[in-house]
């Protein structure tokens, strides 16, 4: 990242809040902004605050403290109908007895829009979402997918600034799913409008948003790139909720006489890995965290890796998953892609091998590490 680049001044800032529902605290205090023009997805588990974030934001909810402005102003006292801000919901919650185009026009009658306005505007929705052509069907002659699109078309119509998409694609199947992944994807580059869009499907975060807020029992655990949050998870938390992760109890030796390195024992080896920027205390108890990709298997005369034995092999089409156990009982999963002309391929079930890692791609965390 370029530090000197100039931080853009956020579009909603949320600051301090808190929100309570009877006895639970559902929000503790959370701090969050969305930049203009961004796409930004909230995941993590069932129940951890998600949707009650949104929610907030759309005026839904207020909070029990805290504030939430949008380009410096308070939006806590705007209701919801006059916050640049709209929700598509998982429901898609269209009016069944209207057909495409007065499902879209609905909003702008409501504001009593010149006439030949709204036909301009429901013309150009609908063109964006590729729906023109069936603008006289009905919702429940279209598929889900096409139903999605319109909920899409009625909430960009009234042009907020902010579009809040509660879980909008978890009733499609898998290959429209991700069809409608990256059509949304297009259309929020296209229209510049700021997405908040919320899942507990890891790999939908990963591949759609410009940033991930990785949210855990009303609170944030780490905000990133996707990559950031992949490959540099903040807390054992994220490195298991995004994505599979093994994980080696490991302890640190001493620093190297090479610089941005240490040695660290693992699995009674000693090892020089990178400290990724980190400071270590000799003695420091540590995590290291191995993406199921990132390992490497080889034939059990290697010199190198540590030896395990086959204990399962799924065959995954484009990867093939490798579960192994450790002398010390302990289980990895390798994923690798499939190659069938490599002969280290060629592990039976119960064959003994050896296994490492891609150099410097491990993650090491404090052994405390929430
Ligand atoms: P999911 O992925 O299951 O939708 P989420 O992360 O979106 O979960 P929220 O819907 O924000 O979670 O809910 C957080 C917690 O607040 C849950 O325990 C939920 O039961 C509770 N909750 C949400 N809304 C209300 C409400 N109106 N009254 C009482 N409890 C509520």
């Amino acid at each position: 990242m370029n530090s000197s680049a100039p931080e853009t001044t956020p579009l909603v800032k949320l600051r301090s809040i808190t929100k309570t529902f009877g006895e639970r605290k559902v929000l503790d205090s959370l701090d969050l902004d969305l930049k203009d023009g961004e796409f930004v997805t909230l995941l993590g588990p069932s129940g951890c605050g998600k949707t009650t974030v949104l929610r907030l934001i759309a005026g839904f909810e207020d909070p029990d403290a805290g504030t939430i402005t949008l380009e410096n102003a308070a939006l806590q006292h705007t209701p919801a109908h006059l916050r640049p801000v709209n929700t598509v919901f998982q429901s898609y919650a269209l009016f069944p007895h209207m057909n495409l185009y007065d499902n879209v026009a609905f909003g702008l009658r409501m504001e009593k829009v010149p006439k030949a306005e709204i036909h301009e505007r429901v013309r150009e929705a609908l063109e964006m979402v590729q729906l023109a052509h069936l603008s006289d069907r009905r919702p429940d002659q279209l598929s889900g997918g096409q139903q999605q699109r319109v909920a899409i078309a009625r909430a960009v119509i009234k042009r907020p600034r902010v579009l809040l998409l509660d879980e909008p694609l978890s009733a499609l199947d898998y290959k429209l799913r991700k069809q409608m992944q990256n059509e949304l994807k297009r259309l929020q580059r296209r229209l510049g409008i700021t997405f908040v869009f919320v899942t507990h499907d890891q790999e939908e975060a990963l591949s759609m948003s410009d940033r991930v807020v990785v949210m855990r029992e009303g609170g944030i655990e780490q905000i990133g790139t996707p990559r950031e949050v992949y490959e540099s998870p903040s807390t054992l938390f994220v490195a298991r909720f995004v994505g599979e992760i093994n994980q080696l109890a490991a302890r640190v030796e001493r620093p190297s006489t090479t610089p941005g390195r240490i040695h660290v024992e693992v699995l009674g080896k000693s090892l020089e890995l990178s400290s990724h920027g980190r400071e270590y205390l000799g003695g420091e108890a540590v995590q290291v965290l191995l993406r199921p990709e990132d390992m490497r298997l080889k034939s059990a005369e290697d010199s190198e890796g540590f030896a395990a034995r086959v204990i399962e092999r799924n065959y995954k089409g484009m990867t093939l998953d490798t579960v192994l156990e450790l002398d010390s009982g302990q289980q990895l999963l390798a994923s690798e892609f499939f190659d069938e002309d490599d002969p280290d391929f060629d592990y039976r079930l119960g064959e003994r091998v050896k296994v490492s890692w891609v150099p410097d791609w491990e993650i090491i965390l404090p052994d405390d590490a929430p």
